[in-house]
């Protein structure tokens, strides 16, 4: 019979490392299994300066530090894996692959954390990868010397903003409320770079080009006027989707599909 794990876990976010650090560093036998890069959001973003006793680090260092970590007390790590379902009733829960191995543990945590939300206009999927971004570590090289966009106004497209501006000749934030979803620390950050620039109370309507993004629609929100802007880029930072997906039929999620869990039974 295959290896009965004490703990599996879905996902190697920060979520599913951390989980993996304690339940090994418990000697317990546990397997991670992780449909994407380790590190998951983590490694998105340049710079993480709030993890407690870490100083600002790259998003890429600390997710190779949890890895390392996590490893190095015996936790055993399958990645860019896809799941193809979970048979989680009964003392023996199997995680099956699409590549038709199965992995069976007397216990599983789920840490499947989310994807950049998406902004639904016309257009956004046929540009994605190439004129529209949701990472700045991994594109904003490709937009060196140009002018972009950024959409959102949270800590994330604040602070990517800024990242932004390393690459950019010029950011223009454009946000649908007019003040911040942000830390202090962030608005301030953006609002005192010189090649940043807001417009409020707007959204994204449509983006315009033939294969290469040119300028894009912009509604204000209180009139409802549409203005045409050029632009080479868009970086949207506008929140999550949780990856429950997979996990829809297994177990009980919300009206934004996140994992509903019994607080009681912790
Ligand atoms: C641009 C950006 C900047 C950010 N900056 C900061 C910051 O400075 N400080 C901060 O504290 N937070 C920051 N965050 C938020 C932080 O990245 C997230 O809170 C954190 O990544 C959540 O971790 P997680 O493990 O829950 O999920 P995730 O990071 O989403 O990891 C989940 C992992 O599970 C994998 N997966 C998905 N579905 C399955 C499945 N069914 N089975 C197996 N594996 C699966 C995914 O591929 C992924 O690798 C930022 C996020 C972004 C997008």
């Amino acid at each position: 019979m295959d290896e009965v794990y004490d703990v599996m876990i879905s996902g190697a976010g920060a979520a599913g490392l951390a989980a993996g650090i304690y339940s090994s560093r418990a000697k317990l036998d546990t397997l991670i299994l992780n449909e994407g890069a380790i590190g998951g959001q983590m490694i998105l973003t340049d710079e993480i300066a709030n993890y407690p006793g870490v100083e600002s680090t790259k998003g890429y260092t600390l997710a190779n530090i949890m890895k390392k970590q996590a490893k190095d007390f015996g936790c055993k790590i399958k990645s860019n894996i896809k799941i193809a379902g979970y048979k989680l009733e009964g003392n023996i829960k199997t995680i099956e692959l699409e590549d038709g191995r199965s992995f069976q543990a007397k216990s599983v945590i789920l840490a499947p954390g989310g994807k950049p939300r998406p902004l639904n206009i016309p257009d956004e999927e046929k540009c994605k990868g190439t004129d529209i971004s949701y990472c700045a570590t991994c594109d904003g090289d490709f937009f060196t010397g140009k002018e972009i966009i950024v959409v959102g106004g949270g800590n994330s497209a604040l602070e990517e903003a800024v990242t932004l501006t390393n690459f950019a000749s010029k950011v223009t934030i454009v946000h649908q409320f007019n003040n911040f979803q942000a830390f202090e620390h962030a608005i301030q950050e953006a609002k005192k770079n010189p090649k940043i620039s807001f417009i409020m109370g707007s959204e994204l309507r449509e983006i315009k080009g033939n294969e290469i993004l040119e300028a894009v629609m912009i509604e204000t929100l209180t009139t409802g006027e549409l203005s045409e802007m050029k632009t080479d880029g868009v970086f949207i930072f506008i929140g999550y989707l949780p990856n429950t997906e997979s996990l829809k039929d297994v177990v009980k999620t919300n009206d934004r599909n996140e994992i509903v869990v019994d607080a009681d039974k912790i």
